[in-house]
């Protein structure tokens, strides 16, 4: 029971896309506990480690930014700034460059972090007053091969199944996702069920032994970057072996024909030795997902962050397409979503191909329905930069003020030589951010204080489609304004200097002004929420996309075998498999992959601050086989340099079984705070894959060698 003066609010864990529901507990303006919601329909009541160190991480202090900051000279120091004399300098310089050098030397970089109705504001703000559609996010690294995945085979950018079908599959294929600690609530919830229905099958596809194969039947071990020959070879299996469903293909898809004949050298003994994995086993996993009733597949960035991102994607998905198993209960390709938010911005439309509700900027009917939702003449069309082309943009002087929000792209970005190179060649970086931790304030010429979970109202939508209310607990730090609010104050500056009618696109009286603004966007499209309002979400609950007020959420998709394409048939993507965008070499002579820790979360500027988070792995280091070890005469813990060829890290070698020989595994979390050099990301590739531009953060060839 609540003691008097105490108080709680129900939200939700601002770390994974699981989107689990929380109970935080405050007394005063202090929270004293945040325990799971079992009342929230995605979790009931489950936390793991992160979330339940939440209350850890609240804090006012200086481990905070509280107040505006500012350098009127590159290499000068920051020094402390009223809050609106920060908004006008903005303002200021936003408005001569966007007189002096046009709308595209603008560019924003915005987070899977942030919530719903920040990315809808700051999109307005890109696109309908700047003029520019340079706006893209930390999405870019996370999800937007699944994105591109989802669209070019099933037409919309949707996972189909939801977190219930973990219950219900009998064959679950888990790839290039370590769930175990990416997604630890569902990875228990699987597991579980597992347990109760012992004949469940799981197969993981990874090159390391992850904890995920603690409950998988089958692990097969691949070489880096080979899914798409390996999921060619499963659906060759599935066709000889007469395991495919003919009615649903004919009925529901279109193009199995091409993809038949280019698959058909695709056999297991073919592939088995660019997979590294033996034919047998291949075929195994085919014949189990053949043969289900259900068949369900989770998979993350092992898939995404590749050079062949969208490949990998459309090639799993083909299994599902092939077999009918996807739109019933069980079953269905389920991208397990990184940040809390990533659904949320790509539906309102915040990244540089993306307008709200699923629109496409480059589509000039989209483009008038929105300037029309939005009350503007017309939106840009000139095509905006992705998020590593908008760092070489900076880098060749066409993009001049760079805006970042709630991101870290000092140390999250591959290629950080270049990033950082860019971020001092910008004329402004304005960053908005909530800790005072991260490498990328370094870089900041205006810092503006952002306000951060729980100090935050909004909503999210989690990987199931589900849309959640997330709820301030307590008032924000110092000066701190929710991200949105920093938007819309510089924003009515801005349109006071270049365009006085607009101002009032930004008059919002709360967020759920923006919300209901939002959810009118989304009206007849694939994700049609436009039913939906905060009185509702407070009085129902968190709910599934699409939503109408008569048949409520929507669990599954796809249940009629009819998708959003023009035809309503999926579509089989004919591609091929292309190998690893950096081979190794007798000077790289190692693979190196990246990932999670259990404990910790992306740059660590939150759970860095939780001693009992970090006790879990309390230093970067790189795994190595013992082979390796004994191959490169290292003692365990031995210093060693890493270098790749574009940069080297300095950091301590370990032994570790789980790493096959011939392959490093460096956790992706560090920065140049504690590693020698500029943290893992100085050796990742910025090779992208060429439809979704996601950089292949997961693989590059590394070598070894004694500093
Ligand atoms: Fe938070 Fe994800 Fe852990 Fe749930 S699984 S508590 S959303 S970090």
């Amino acid at each position: 029971g609540l003691q008097p003066g105490q108080d709680v609010v129900a939200s939700v864990c601002c770390y994974c896309g699981t989107g689990c529901g929380v109970r935080i507990h405050t007394a005063g303006r202090r929270v004293i506990q945040v325990a799971g919601d079992p009342d929230h329909p995605s979790s009931l009541g489950k936390l793991c480690s992160k979330g339940m160190a939440l209350a850890q991480t609240v804090r006012n202090d200086d481990s905070r930014v509280l107040g505006a900051r500012w350098r009127p000279h590159k290499n000068g120091p920051q020094r402390p700034i009223a809050l609106e004399a920060a908004f006008d300098l903005a303002a200021d310089k936003l408005a001569q460059v966007i007189q002096s050098d046009g709308a595209d030397a603008i560019g924003f970089y915005l987070s899977g972090q942030l919530l719903t109705e920040d990315y809808a504001v700051f999109n307005k703000l890109a696109r309908a007053l700047v003029g520019t559609n340079n706006i893209d996010t930390n999405s870019r690294l996370c999800m937007s091969s699944a994105v591109s995945g989802y669209k070019a085979t099933l037409g919309a950018d949707a996972p189909p199944a939801c977190y219930e079908d973990l219950d219900s599959a009998d064959t679950v294929l888990i790839a290039g996702s370590n769930m175990a600690y990416a997604h630890p609530v569902l990875f228990r919830r699987l597991a579980h069920a597992k347990a109760a229905r012992p004949d469940m099958k799981i197969i993981v596809v990874d090159p390391r032994r992850t904890d995920t194969c603690d409950i998988a039947d089958l692990h097969l071990a691949i070489a880096p970057g080979t899914d798409v020959a390996l999921f060619h070879a499963m659906l060759n299996v599935l066709i000889w072996d007469g395991m495919i469903d003919a009615r649903y293909i004919q009925q529901s898809t279109q193009g199995f024909d091409d993809l038949k004949r280019r698959i058909h050298e695709f056999t297991p003994r073919a592939v088995q030795d660019i997979c590294g994995v033996a034919a047998e086993d291949i075929a195994r996993a085919a014949r189990w997902f053949g043969s289900a009733n259900a068949a369900l597949s989770l998979y993350a960035m092992g898939l995404n962050q590749s050079s062949s991102g969208t490949a990998k994607n459309a090639t799993l998905i083909h299994l599902h397409l092939a077999t009918g198993q996807i739109g019933m209960k069980g079953a269905g390709p389920f991208s397990l979503t990184g940040q809390p938010n990533a659904m949320g911005g790509r539906e309102a439309g915040g990244m540089a191909n993306l307008l709200p509700g699923h629109r496409d900027p480059a589509n000039a009917q989209h483009r008038h329905e929105v300037a029309a939702l939005w009350g503007v003449e017309a939106l840009p069309s000139s095509p905006g930069h992705t998020a590593i082309d908008m760092f070489d943009a900076v880098l060749q002087g066409k993009i001049k003020v760079l805006w970042i929000a709630a991101t870290n792209p000092a140390q999250s970005m591959p290629d950080q030589s270049k990033i950082r190179a860019a971020l001092r060649k910008a004329e402004m970086v304005i960053v908005q951010e909530a800790f005072a931790n991260t490498e990328t304030l370094a870089y900041a010429d205006l810092v503006l204080p952002a306000a951060t979970w729980p100090e935050k109202e909004g909503t999210v939508t989690n990987s199931e489609r589900r849309i959640s209310r997330v709820r301030a607990a307590i008032a924000p730090a110092g000066e701190a304004m929710a991200d949105w609010k920093l938007a819309c104050a510089i924003a009515q500056r801005l349109a006071a200097r270049i365009a006085p009618h607009k101002r009032a696109l930004f008059d919002y009286p709360d967020e759920a002004a923006i919300f209901g603004e939002h959810a009118r966007c989304t009206a007849g499209r694939d994700l049609d929420y436009s039913a939906l309002s905060y009185a509702v979400l407070d009085a129902e609950g968190p709910q599934q996309w699409p939503y109408s007020a008569q048949t409520q959420g929507t669990a599954r998709l796809y249940e009629d075998g009819r998708f959003p394409t023009g035809n309503r048939r999926a579509r089989f993507m004919d591609v091929g498999y292309t190998p690893l965008a950096e081979n190794i070499s007798a000077q790289y002579p190692l693979h190196l992959t990246t990932g999670r820790l259990r404990d910790q979360w992306h740059t660590m500027s939150r759970t860095g601050l939780v001693p009992a988070l970090t006790r879990h792995a309390e230093e970067p280091f790189v795994a190595l086989n013992k082979a390796d070890m004994r191959r490169f005469r290292l003692a365990s813990d031995a210093l060693v340099k890493v270098k790749s060829r574009r940069g080297h890290i300095i950091l301590p070698a370990r032994a570790c079984d789980s790493v096959r020989p011939g392959q490093a595994f460096i956790p992706m979390h560090w920065g140049s705070g504690f590693i020698a050099g500029d943290g893992i990301n100085a050796l990742a590739t910025s090779a992208r894959d060429p439809i979704s531009h996601q950089p292949e953060l997961k693989h590059s060839a590394v070598g070894i060698e004694i500093p």
